[in-house]
C-alpha cells in the first residue's frame, strides 16, 4: 500500500524508484514501504503546486473555507482509519488517540472559517488625493515538513492555514511517520484541485533539503528538531524564503508550597507521559518548593509506577512504546548519565524487557541544573524533579534553559500566578493545567523554541503578505 507520492493530483513512485521502509514501534516489524523522494520528485512536486497557484490563489474565501470543511468531514468519515494507522505507525495507545483526532477535526473547521475573517487596517487617505488600502495576498507554494511524534496533527497545523490563505501546498512526513499523511491524500483527492494539496515522502536530508532550497517554494514550516530547524533556516537563507520553526521545548512545571498536590501529581502521571513523553510541551522538568518537594517526589512515583505500559491495542494501556530503537537508546542514556551524576531514579529508569521500542514511565528526583537532563530534551517518558528556595529562584531555573515553548504555575496565590507568568519567558503559561490546547490560541516558542506560530488567525495570518495599493483620485 501507499507505494507512491501524491503529485498533481496523482499518485507517483519516486523517480529513482527508491523505497523507505516504515516500522512498527510496537513490535520493531515492517509496515509498509514508501517511496523515498530526492530533487527529481520535489521538482515535480513543487512545478505541480505551482501550476495549481495560479489559479487556487484566485479563490474566493468561501470556497477555500467550503473545501476546507469538507476535508473535515471527510477526516471524521475516515477515523477509524487514520487511528489505526496512527497507532499502528507511531505506538500510540488506543486509550490516548480520541484527543488528538478531536483536535485534528476541530482545527481543520477553526481554519475553514478563518479564512473567511482574514483582515487588515481599513482604507484611509494618508496622502492628499490618493487612498491607501491593504491586501492580504497568499505566497505562492508553501511546505510543511513534520515530525513523528503527531504525524497528522502536526501536518494539519500547517496545510489547514496555508490553504485557508489561497496558498498551495506540499507535505513533506517524517520518513518514521508518513502514513496518516498519504491516507489524507487519499481522502482530499476529490476535494482540492490537482496540486493544490501533494504529499512527497523521503528523508529529511533529500527531500526535505530538496524543498527547503528549491527556489519556487514562498515558505516553509518546519516542526521538528532545534538543530534541524537551524539547519533549515541557514539553507533556505538563500532563496530568502519564510521559515516558521516550531521546534524542541522543555517544560518547567513551577509547583509552590500552596498547590493542591493530588491536582499535580495527577496531571503530571497523565500528561508527562501521554504519547510517551514525546511531546515538546511534556511537562517534564518540575521545580518544586522546600515544603511540597517530598511528598510531591514521593506521591508521583507512586502514580508514574502504577501507570499501565505495554500494547498499544490493550485499550488498558496507558503508556506505549518510543518511536525507535534510536530514541529508546538516547532516553537511556540520558537517564543513566543523570543517576552517575549524582540524581535518583524513583520510578522506573529502565527499558523493558519485551519486543518494540518500551522505556518504564521514569521519574528522576534531584539532578542538577546545569545536567544534561535538565537542559536538554528527553522526548522520552522521563520527568524530572528539583527542589528550590524560593519563587525567584523558581523562574531563573525555570527561565534558565534554550528553549521557550510551554510552561506551569501551580499555585493557589492569584498574584504569584500573574507574577509567574509574567516572568516566564515561554510561549505558553498554564496555570494550574498543563498541556490543554485550543484551536483559536496560538502555540509557538520563545528563544530556541522557534518563531512563527501554529493554529489561531496569527497561523493563518503568517501564510499571507501584505501589499499596499495606493490610488490616486
Ligand atoms: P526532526 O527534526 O528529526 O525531523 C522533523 C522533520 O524534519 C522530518 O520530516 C525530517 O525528515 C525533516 N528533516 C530533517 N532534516 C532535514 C533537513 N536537513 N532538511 C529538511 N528537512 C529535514 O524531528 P523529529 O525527530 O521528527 O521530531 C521530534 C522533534 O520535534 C522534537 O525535538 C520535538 O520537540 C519537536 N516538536 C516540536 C513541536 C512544536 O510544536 N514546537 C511539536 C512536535 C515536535
Amino acid at each position: 500500500m501507499f507505494e507512491g507520492n501524491f503529485i498533481g493530483g496523482a499518485w507517483q513512485p519516486a523517480a529513482s524508484g527508491a523505497v523507505d521502509e516504515v516500522l512498527a514501534p510496537a513490535t520493531g516489524e515492517v509496515l509498509a514501504k514508501v517511496p523515498s523522494s530526492d530533487k527529481v520528485d520535489v521538482d515535480a512536486a513543487v512545478a505541480a503546486a505551482a501550476t495549481a497557484f495560479e489559479t487556487w490563489g484566485l479563490v474566493t474565501p468561501r470556497e477555500r473555507a467550503e473545501r476546507l470543511l469538507a476535508l473535515a468531514d471527510a477526516v471524521e468519515a475516515n477515523l477509524d482509519e487514520l487511528k489505526r494507522l496512527e497507532m499502528d505507525n507511531v505506538g500510540k495507545p488506543a486509550s490516548i488517540i480520541d484527543f488528538e483526532f478531536d483536535l485534528t477535526v476541530d482545527n481543520l473547521r477553526f481554519f475553514a472559517g478563518a479564512a473567511r475573517c482574514l483582515g487588515t487596517q481599513a482604507a484611509g487617505e494618508y496622502l492628499e488625493d490618493h487612498t491607501s488600502m491593504l491586501r492580504r495576498d497568499p505566497l505562492g507554494v508553501c511546505v510543511g515538513i513534520a515530525p513523528w511524534n503527531y504525524p497528522l496533527n502536526m501536518a494539519v497545523w500547517k496545510l489547514g492555514p496555508a490553504l485557508a490563505a489561497g496558498n498551495t501546498f506540499i507535505l513533506k512526513p517524517s520518513e518514521l511517520t508518513p502514513l496518516t499523511a498519504l491516507k489524507l491524500a487519499e481522502i482530499a483527492a476529490d476535494i482540492f484541485p490537482p496540486g493544490v494539496f501533494n504529499v512527497l515522502c523521503g528523508q529529511g536530508e533529500t527531500a526535505g533539503d530538496a524543498l527547503v532550497r528549491h527556489p519556487d517554494v514562498a515558505m516553509l514550516s518546519l516542526t521538528g528538531d532545534v538543530n534541524t530547524g537551524k539547519l533549515i533556516a541557514r539553507n533556505a537563507a538563500d532563496t530568502l524564503k519564510r521559515v516558521h520553526l516550531e521546534l524542541g521545548g522543555k517544560a518547567p512545571v513551577l509547583v509552590f508550597d500552596d498547590a493542591d498536590l493530588d491536582a499535580v501529581v495527577a496531571t503530571l502521571a497523565e500528561t508527562g507521559y501521554y504519547n510517551s513523553g514525546q511531546d515538546c510541551t511534556a511537562p517534564c522538568r518540575v521545580i518544586a518548593g522546600q515544603g511540597i518537594y517530598d511528598d510531591l517526589v514521593g506521591n508521583l512515583a507512586i502514580a508514574v509506577s502504577a501507570l499501565a505500559t505495554g500494547d498499544p491495542s490493550d485499550p488498558d494501556t496507558e503508556v506505549g512504546p518510543v518511536i525507535s530503537d534510536e530514541q529508546r537508546t538516547r532516553v537511556a542514556g540520558m537517564v543513566d548519565r543523570a543517576v552517575d551524576a549524582g540524581a535518583e531514579v524513583v520510578a522506573g529508569g529502565r527499558a523493558l524487557d519485551r519486543a518494540g521500542f518500551f522505556y518504564a514511565p521514569t521519574v528522576v528526583a534531584g539532578p542538577k541544573q546545569d545536567s544534561e537532563l535538565v537542559q536538554r530534551e528527553v522526548f522520552g517518558p522521563v520527568v524530572s524533579i528539583q527542589r528550590v528556595t524560593d519563587e525567584e529562584q523558581a523562574v531563573k531555573w525555570a527561565n534558565d534553559v534554550d528553549y521557550g515553548l510551554a510552561s506551569s504555575v501551580w499555585t493557589s496565590d492569584v498574584g504569584r500566578a500573574m507574577r509567574v507568568s509574567r516572568g516566564l519567558r515561554f510561549g505558553a503559561v498554564w496555570v494550574n493545567d498543563h498541556i490543554p490546547v485550543v484551536s483559536e490560541m496560538p502555540h509557538g516558542g520563545f528563544k530556541q523554541s522557534g518563531y512563527g506560530k501554529d493554529m489561531s488567525i496569527y497561523a493563518v495570518e503568517h501564510y499571507t503578505e501584505i501589499k499596499h495599493v495606493m490610488i490616486k483620485f
